[in-house]
């Protein structure tokens, strides 16, 4: 079958015989985007408030990053980690540029992120002759990646689920429990690891202070302080990094999702005391870093910087913010607003089936994804604009109003 003549019907039957069942997608297969529109096989545009579970940074089919990508791959894709290669040497220096990090290792995925994250923190701790230091403190709802490591220290249930043996040495805490935390970090603790939003566990923001006792807490224990920045870093947040107004640094933190707005990279940033905590022959990824990757990473910076992205991050999440507050208040299927920057929640109503308002969100012509199980999430691409916004929350007031009908 050639996949330029098959029709969409076509190409779902055929997508249910040859792709593996893990994944529920919609009856949709998307051919193109622009900007926050995508378009499916027979035509139809849709609004994308998803941005690709805030992977599209900076929207569908941007020229600059499509340029970028395009000249990079006819000059130099890849020469393997045995030498340097110039894209991957300016990303790192634009990194530690904006950020309180001094050194970057890159990989492809968050779950890769923070597989290094865990294995950086046992290997910086036997460096330094404390190889007992090995247990991992993460949080309930944490999500980290589906890689049995990173599996290991997502505190969701769920996704455990026949999975095991996991990784031992691993301890669960409630988010923003700081009682817990002290009760459980100790001269085993190699690393405490948290998002500064829990993002698929609901978008739960840190509350205020907590980040900074976490960090008052893994120094007195000597424990490493890790941040999972995958979804909320790169001006998710309206900042560089999410944690960056808390004023709280960690000691290394992990970035994917939207850093080289849709082409697959990975990376953990950490500070000098971390340098050597990799020695060579310690870790590696045959594809982290190569120069494709990197050069969309750079094309995503300059847009940034070209097009005052982050200040848009600023302006249209308040104003989203807003504007979800409100439905909060009017609406019966929403219980709360929640979120911070374009990392955004409404928490539905007992009753109210989330599945099936994120169907009828598609069947009006709106693309959002669920975080939680109860929270329609808003992570447009960080570009967008007030009108798509407004056109979207339309959309998503008119949804909801039937939704309670219904639940009524
Ligand atoms: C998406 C996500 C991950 C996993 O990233 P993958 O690229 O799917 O491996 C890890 N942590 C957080 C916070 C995420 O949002």
């Amino acid at each position: 079958m050639s996949s330029h003549e098959a029709t969409q019907s076509e190409l779902l039957t055929r997508a249910r015989a040859v792709q593996l069942g893990n994944y529920a997608p919609a009856p949709l297969v998307f051919t193109r985007g622009e900007g926050r529109r995508l378009y499916d096989r027979d035509g139809r545009a849709f609004l994308d408030l998803s941005g690709g579970v805030a992977v599209n940074s900076v929207g569908h089919g941007h020229p600059v990053l499509a340029a970028a990508i395009a000249e990079q791959a006819a000059r130099l894709m890849h020469v393997s980690n045995l030498f340097y290669n110039d894209r991957a040497i300016e990303l790192a220096s634009a990194i530690v540029d904006r950020t309180a990090f001094d050194r970057v290792y890159f990989c492809n995925s968050g779950a890769e992120a923070n597989e290094s994250l865990l294995k950086l923190a046992r290997r910086f701790h036997h460096e330094q002759g404390q190889g007992d230091r090995v247990e991992l403190v993460s949080t309930h709802r944490s999500f980290h990646g589906r890689t049995l490591g990173a599996l290991s220290v997502t505190g969701q249930d769920k996704y455990h689920v026949g999975m095991g043996p996991l990784l031992p040495g691993v301890r669960f805490v409630p988010y923003n429990d700081v009682d817990a935390l002290r009760a459980v970090i100790g001269p085993r603790t190699a690393a405490v690891l948290l998002e500064p939003v829990q993002a698929e566990g609901g978008i739960i923001p840190a509350a205020p202070g907590y980040l900074e006792s976490v960090r008052a807490l893994c120094d007195e224990a000597g424990a490493l302080l890790l941040f999972d920045e995958v979804q909320t870093g790169y001006g998710r947040l309206g900042t560089f990094m999410g944690a960056e107004r808390s004023g709280v640094v960690p000691d290394a933190c992990s970035l994917a999702k939207g850093i080289a707005g849709g082409f697959p990279l990975g990376a953990i940033a950490v500070t000098e005391r971390l340098a050597n905590g990799l020695p060579p022959g310690s870790h590696a990824s045959t594809f982290g870093g190569n120069a494709l990757a990197c050069a969309a990473g750079l094309a995503v910076l300059r847009i940034f910087d070209e097009e005052s992205v982050l200040e848009n991050v600023v302006r249209e999440g308040d104003y989203l913010g807003q504007r979800l507050l409100e439905l909060a208040t009017q609406l019966d299927a929403v219980v709360e607003a929640r979120g911070d920057g374009l990392l955004r929640g409404l928490v539905l109503s007992d009753g109210v089936d989330p599945g099936a308002v994120w169907r009828a969100m598609l069947d009006a012509g709106v693309a959002l994804t669920l975080a939680g199980g109860n929270v329609l999430r808003f992570t447009p691409s960080l570009n967008v604009t007030r009108e798509e916004l407004d056109e979207g929350l339309a959309t998503v007031a008119a949804v909801l109003a039937k939704t309670a009908e219904v639940a009524a």
